[in-house]
């Protein structure tokens, strides 16, 4: 059986731990690998290699690590198909959604190429007499990332260019479920050019990721996964004063208004419902129908949730695939029962869907619920499924309110054709990321992307200019250069003459 090493100092080592995880492809339900799980000694040796090169690496000029950036983007191009068959066979998702996750995490990438004006200071000539002032920011350190499973691709790819472009190094512990995709990633950044130990990949668990927390020499941890997990993070890096970016889990809304597109509405909600088998931080799963429209929604819905073609990720008729792990479709299939039990009106069931050909895949059919309301536990927490809730409302006011009350503020969409609704909704709603009549409001590299409430810890969001700032402190400095007369010893506050 294949398995699935650590890379580190530019290549495949195999680690001190005997303890190992494993990989499934979900289309199948058959274990394809094993991962090695590192222990706290693999982490600390790893961290060594980082820090001795960011001695060099740190210092090369922007445009040098550009120059590499550049490569890395080519390569990827070069290599989409192969990366995104990785991501199908480890997650599941269906080949062409894989690939347009490769190409948002590429995206960044591009964004990562502009560096040298990225970072450029602020300078201001002659804040006092013969005084000049400015400002640079300069790489952190060692920085970490501890990604989840549902993007193994994109979600390390929202770090690891922006961070090691400013002049980190990286240790990136990717999922255990699906850590192929991180390694081959990390093989195209050699073949980029990328120096030895600037980025580097443990695959771990637990121990692995307490590890990165205790370890004094990372300067930064970026986060991304579940919210009781992001809250632990958060804590443990600040605790051992880290910079942290702790992103977590989400229950977005897509309210429906009566005047809107009801056909770009439920064709929108099917994508972002049921898209990735709604194992995305930015899927839809509550649809708020409000005033008298829920009738024809629910029934649009539930033809086309009937109709969706459920099967093998790279079956190029599959519009769903499975789930990621065995355990994962018993939470998800558990949660559809509560549904039941809690009194939602369960309108389309897919559990127990068995595929011929596939009967041990990890598959479950599109499920709708209507009648959902707030007080269920369906609608309080992350199923992380292809399960849609409708909750019924009679205004607008009351589908904001029921929002803005939700313990996550991760992404929020609204149809109508009223604009006035619309601006209203992006001003006043509690949400880090609005759409307008777009499903899945996911914003581009060169914006920032991050959620509010406890779908984020920590003050600053992932790529963009947000990312720039997380991974570089920020240095001002005040230079005179004397000539003539030297000025004597001043002990009160500096004031610029
Ligand atoms: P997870 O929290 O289980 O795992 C994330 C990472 O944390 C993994 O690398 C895992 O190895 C590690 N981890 C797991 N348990 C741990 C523990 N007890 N102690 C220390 N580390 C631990 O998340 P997941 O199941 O891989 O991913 C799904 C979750 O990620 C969902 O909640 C989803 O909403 C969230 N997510 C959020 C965003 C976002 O941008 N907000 C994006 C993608 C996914």
């Amino acid at each position: 059986m294949k398995l699935i090493e650590h890379f580190v100092n530019g290549k495949i080592i195999p680690g001190s731990s005997d303890k190992k995880g494993k990989v499934f492809n979900p289309a199948t339900g058959e274990q394809e690998s094993e991962v090695r799980l590192a222990s706290k000694s693999d982490l600390d040796s790893t961290v060594e290699v980082a820090k001795k090169a960011f001695e060099t690496w740190s210092f090369k000029p922007a445009l040098q690590r550009a120059r590499i950036i550049f490569k890395f983007k080519e390569l990827i191009e070069k290599n989409s198909d192969e990366l995104t068959k990785l991501i199908v066979s480890e997650h599941g998702k269906v080949y062409e959604d894989a690939r347009g996750s490769l190409t948002r995490g590429l995206e960044v990438v591009e964004f990562a190429c502009g560096i040298p004006h990225l970072l450029k200071g602020e300078f201001s000539e002659n804040v006092g007499t013969n005084v000049d002032s400015w400002s640079i920011r300069q790489p952190l350190g060692v920085v970490a990332g501890i990604t989840p499973f549902n993007f193994p691709a994109m979600v390390p790819m929202w770090m690891f260019p922006i961070a090691i472009a400013c002049g980190n190094t990286f240790v990136l512990k990717p999922s255990e479920k699906d850590p192929s995709c991180a390694i081959r990633l990390a093989e195209l950044l050699s073949e980029a050019g990328l120096p030895e130990g600037v980025f580097n990949v443990i695959n771990g668990d637990k121990e692995a990721v307490d590890a990165i927390l205790e370890n004094k020499d990372i300067k930064a941890v970026s986060f991304v996964g579940s919210t009781p997990i992001a809250k632990y993070i958060y804590e443990n890096s600040a605790k051992n004063e880290k910079r942290v970016q702790a992103l977590g889990g989400a229950k977005n809304h897509l309210v429906v208004m009566p005047d809107c597109d009801l056909d770009g509405a439920v064709n929108g909600l099917m994508g972002a419902a049921y898209g990735s088998a709604g194992e995305r931080c930015m899927a839809q799963s509550v649809a708020v129908a409000v005033g008298d429209i829920g009738d024809e929604l629910v029934s649009r819905l539930s033809k086309k949730a009937e109709a969706l073609k459920v099967g093998p990720g790279m079956d190029k008729a599959s519009e769903m695939g499975p789930l990621v792990t065995k355990e994962h479709l018993e939470k998800v299939t558990s949660y559809v029962d509560l549904g039941v039990k809690e009194g939602a009106k369960l309108v389309v069931d897919g559990r127990g869907l068995k595929l011929q050909g596939y009967e041990n895949g990890f598959y479950i059919g599109g499920c709708l619920f209507d009648h959902v309301n707030k007080d269920m536990r369906i609608y309080k927490e992350e199923i992380f499924g292809p399960v849609l809730s409708v909750v019924r409302v009679k205004t607008f006011e009351e589908a904001a309110k029921l929002i803005n009350d939700h313990e996550y503020g991760n992404g929020v969409s609204i149809y109508t054709r009223d604009g006035d609704a619309g601006r209203t909704f992006a001003s006043k709603i509690q949400v880090g990321m609005v759409g307008i009549n777009v499903p899945i409001p996911v914003p581009m590299a060169f914006h920032s992307f991050g959620g509010w409430k406890r779908s984020l810890f920590g003050d600053s969001g992932m790529h963009g200019m947000e990312g720039i700032k997380f991974y570089t402190k920020l240095k001002t400095v005040t230079s005179r250069w004397p000539s003539g007369v030297r000025s004597n010893a001043e002990f009160v506050m500096p004031t610029m003459k």
